[in-house]
């Protein structure tokens, strides 16, 4: 969810699956205004693609590239076209993935793009330029995504998957 026009959305199924999200787990993630959505949607990404199991091939090359992508723009070497070609990446994935995972996991990209596109094209442009990908949360420490990365890799698979999908619905 973004931007006024949703401040009060009900959260229920059907007010959900109107704008394009989904009740999943009945997980609520909330950020402030300083959280990048891109490292958001690179935060998310990173962990679907490393659940994807590789049988078929948009998924199992399409989530690195779409990875691959969003790691430069994250560290501002993002180019011209990236955004057009992360659409094409996510849409194409989603439609040619025989499971749940493929078809959802491109979704945090395609969300953030169609509601932050501006936080892409600052990336892209060098407005913001970082050494290395913000932190999605600042606080507490512990939910910083390197401790909770290290966490979740800790984690029997079964275990971590059932904390993404708590956090993550889509990647379910
Ligand atoms: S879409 Fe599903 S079956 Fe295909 S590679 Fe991804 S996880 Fe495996």
């Amino acid at each position: 969810m973004s931007a006024p026009q949703y401040l009060d959305l009900p959260i229920d199924y059907e007010s959900l699956t109107k704008v394009g999200s989904m009740m999943g787990s009945g997980g609520m993630i909330v950020m402030d205004e300083k959280t990048c959505m891109v490292d958001i949607a690179r935060f998310f990404l990173s962990f679907t693609q490393d659940e994807s199991c590789g049988k078929c091939t948009p998924c199992r090359l399409g989530t690195q590239r779409m990875l691959e992508t969003l790691t430069r723009i994250t560290q501002g070497q993002g180019r011209e076209g990236d955004i057009e070609l992360l659409l094409e990446m996510g849409k194409g994935i989603k439609d040619a993935s025989l499971c749940g995972l493929g078809q959802t996991c491109p979704n945090p990209v395609l969300s953030t793009i169609a509601h932050f596109r501006s936080e892409y094209e600052a990336h892209i442009g060098g407005n913001i330029v970082r050494p290395e990908p913000a932190k999605p949360w600042s606080s507490p420490p512990a939910k910083t995504p390197a401790r909770f990365a290290a966490t979740l890799s800790a984690m029997p698979r079964s275990s971590r998957r059932a904390v993404m999908k708590r956090l993550c619905p889509s990647s379910a």
